[in-house]
């Protein structure tokens, strides 16, 4: 019995979570869900939004399945979080948002989002299929900005050769176990020419080794015009940390939006399955949220844990109450809560 850690999150986080537990526990799949708290509830229950709870679970699991966490816009807020190294040192980190500080803290360097087309989900493209690696460690998302003086404010953009090497041979692996074909490595080489310089130089280089594999670049903000001209001509993209979490959006909007669009973080020692979408507090607690984007994330988390047929029953029955489109929640053009179309989901398993 594999057991997961559940972290439901804020805002529509608990509603979906609960979906895609009650989905995952329909299926047949051997699984145990030990929930966790982060994020603004756990700040006004335990005191701190990262409780070290999260951090004893997922070393002991391995595999978390998370829900949206809220960090509030600007100011000087940070994540700090203290833990014990293996020498029995305190270590301690702050970060800009509780998703960042479980990226870097858990050692996730790759987010994989994969956006396609799904049969009754109102979409302006019929033949999207495409598979998002983005650079999850560095980038302009490290944390150090600061203000220079009144007027000026400073952010520092790491890219380096270990990382880019180390996200570019996992996205070109992990198309060959799917029998991927075409890369499209995403950047901004021609102005930022030493850092997506490296990455770009890098990512190619590390290519040479896949032959079975096409490598092509694209500068980025030409990239986001293609896809949304002609999504269908992409096969999988890699791009670093900024660039990736820009163009999932933009690649879930191609799809039918961020009700639609799973995810999944992956290091060395365990792995974090999260949807693309955030809290939405516009809709939370209402019973609006599309349950679909969680419910396909934890179906990539059952394929990560060789639940194949447990995976392939759940998408069976999302796929049937999507073309069936009675019990589909209203970005999907029906009128069914987030409840009711995980009820129909499960009813489908049956
Ligand atoms: P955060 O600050 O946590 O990123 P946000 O509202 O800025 O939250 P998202 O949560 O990613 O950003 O979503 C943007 C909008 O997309 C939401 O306001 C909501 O209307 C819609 N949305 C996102 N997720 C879903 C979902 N699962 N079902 C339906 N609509 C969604």
């Amino acid at each position: 019995m594999q057991r997961i850690t559940v972290i439901p999150g804020d805002g529509i986080g608990p509603e979906v979570t609960r979906g895609a537990c009650d989905v995952v526990a329909a299926s047949g799949a051997a699984v145990r869900f030990h929930e966790v708290p982060a994020g603004q509830r756990a700040e006004r229950e335990h005191g701190t939004p990262l409780p070290g709870a999260v951090f004893e679970s997922v070393s002991e699991t391995k595999i978390a399945l998370k829900g949206p966490t809220q960090t509030p816009f600007g100011g000087d807020y940070r994540i700090h979080v203290e833990r014990r190294d293996a020498a029995g040192k305190t270590r301690r980190s702050s970060y800009p948002s509780i998703a960042i500080a479980l990226r870097r803290e858990l050692e996730l360097y790759v987010a994989v989002r994969p956006s396609k087309n799904y049969p009754g989900v109102p979409s302006h493209f019929e033949n999207v299929d495409l598979l998002i690696f983005r650079e999850n460690s560095e980038d302009l998302y490290i944390g150090m900005e600061r203000m220079i003086d009144e007027g000026t404010a400073e952010a520092i953009k790491i890219i380096s050769l270990r990382a880019t090497e180390r996200v570019t041979r996992f996205a070109l692996e992990y198309m060959r176990k799917l029998k991927r074909r075409r890369l499209t490595i995403g950047h901004k080489a021609n102005v930022m020419k030493l850092t997506d310089g490296l990455f770009l130089k890098t990512a190619q280089e590390t290519a040479r080794a896949f032959p079975d594999i096409a490598v092509e670049q694209r500068v980025v903000d030409a990239l986001c015009m293609e896809l949304v001209m002609r999504p269908g001509e992409y096969d999988a993209l890699l791009l670093p940390n900024l660039y990736g979490d820009i163009v999932s959006d933009l690649a879930a909007g191609l799809v039918g939006g961020l009700g639609v669009a799973p995810g999944a973080n992956f290091g060395p020692d365990c792995a974090m399955f999260e949807a693309v979408h955030g809290t939405a507090p516009d809709i939370a607690g209402k019973d609006l949220a599309n349950p679909m984007a969680m419910i396909l994330t934890a179906v990539m988390m059952l394929r990560y844990m060789n639940e194949g047929q447990a995976a392939d029953r759940i998408e069976r029955a999302l796929a049937a109450v999507l073309r069936e489109g009675r019990a589909v929640t209203r970005d999907l053009g029906g009128e069914a809560g987030t409840r009711a179309m995980t009820d129909a989901i499960i009813e489908q398993m049956r």
